[in-house]
């Protein structure tokens, strides 16, 4: 039987309208929450994410504000827009678009983010609050909105062997991190995979949770899978594609067709982690702006 598709846009509207809920009740507490995300340049791609993200804020009745800079901003000139952003009482969250031009280093800026209104959760404070289990931090949007979603799909963590294959600061890692963590929503046995690993097959053959995070198309196969493994594909790959308009598609880390034959749960691509993000991103802020109250 093939597997369960885990529908990444449905969990997702549903976490979205819970947001928009609490954003109701802050508005009538007088705090209306504020996202400003922050692009440097004119990359399509980042001009696609960055629209998507403001329109998710207004969706949900927060404020937002689109900060477009030109490509050639210097590094001092974004972190004195990222200082005058940390003490906007409009702005409960900050998101800095990425990739940055090659004169601005990405670390110096993530850490200039006031950590409370790191809404990324890719500050050092966040990363090591996550890393040590203090649930007043942020975390970054996939691997948050991946635990969600395991969540909402009924699966069953505890004891299970969790494998990531990926070690990125933004996925790989924190998502290790998040299902090692002691609470009902973790406690795996994890095991992290890269590109050094030896027999990766077998790593992943152990695994009762798969998370492929590697950024190469379809590198896992039905093989590579235990029977009845969840599978949660973050791979967001562009391949050619005879058959559709634009001459390619999107596809995932995952061989999907093949895969589903032998997973018990899978995200697709698109469909299954994407939405989960800006969902993620959207929970952050408003939290953001319910500790401005506390
Ligand atoms: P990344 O920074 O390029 O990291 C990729 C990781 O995968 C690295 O740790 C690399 O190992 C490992 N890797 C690559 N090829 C491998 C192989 N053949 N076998 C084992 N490990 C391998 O990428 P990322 O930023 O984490 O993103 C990963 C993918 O997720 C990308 O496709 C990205 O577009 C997608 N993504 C999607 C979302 C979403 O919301 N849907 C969000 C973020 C990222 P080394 O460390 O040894 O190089």
């Amino acid at each position: 039987m093939p597997a369960e598709l885990i529908d990444g846009r449905a969990i997702a509207k549903k976490v979205r309208a819970e947001v928009a809920e609490r954003a109701r009740k802050l508005v009538a507490r007088g705090v209306r929450p504020g996202l400003a995300v922050v692009m440097v340049g004119d990359d399509p791609a980042s001009a696609v994410y960055t629209t998507a993200k403001a329109k998710a804020a207004e969706e949900a009745g927060m404020y937002s504000l689109n900060v477009r800079l030109p490509a050639d901003t210097s590094q001092a000139d974004l972190l004195s827009r990222v200082d005058a952003l940390n003490t906007d009482p409009k702005i409960h969250g900050i998101l800095i678009q990425m990739p940055l031009p090659a004169q601005i280093d990405p670390d110096t800026v993530i850490r200039r983010i006031n950590p409370a209104k790191d809404v990324d959760g890719f500050h050092p404070v966040n990363v090591g609050k996550m890393l040590i289990g203090e649930r007043d931090g942020f975390i970054s949007c996939t691997p948050a909105g991946i635990q969600v979603l395991l969540k909402e799909s009924g699966v069953k963590t505890p004891g299970k062997n969790c494998v990531v294959i990926g070690r990125s600061n933004i996925v790989g890692k924190p998502m290790a991190a998040l299902m090692m963590q002691n609470n009902e929503n973790a406690n795996c046995t994890v095991t992290v995979c890269h590109r050094h690993t030896a027999d990766l097959k077998s790593h992943t053959r152990a695994a009762d949770i798969l998370i492929v995070a590697a950024g190469r198309a379809r590198i896992v196969t039905a093989d590579m899978v235990k029977p009845g493994a969840v599978v949660i594909d973050v791979g967001t790959n562009r391949v050619a594609d005879a058959r559709s308009k634009s001459g390619t598609k999107l596809v995932g880390d995952v061989d999907f067709e093949s895969v589903r034959e032998v997973a018990s749960k899978i995200t697709p691509v698109p469909g299954g982690v994407g939405p989960m993000t800006i969902a993620m991103l959207m929970s952050n802020t408003v939290r953001a702006a319910e500790m401005t109250l506390r």
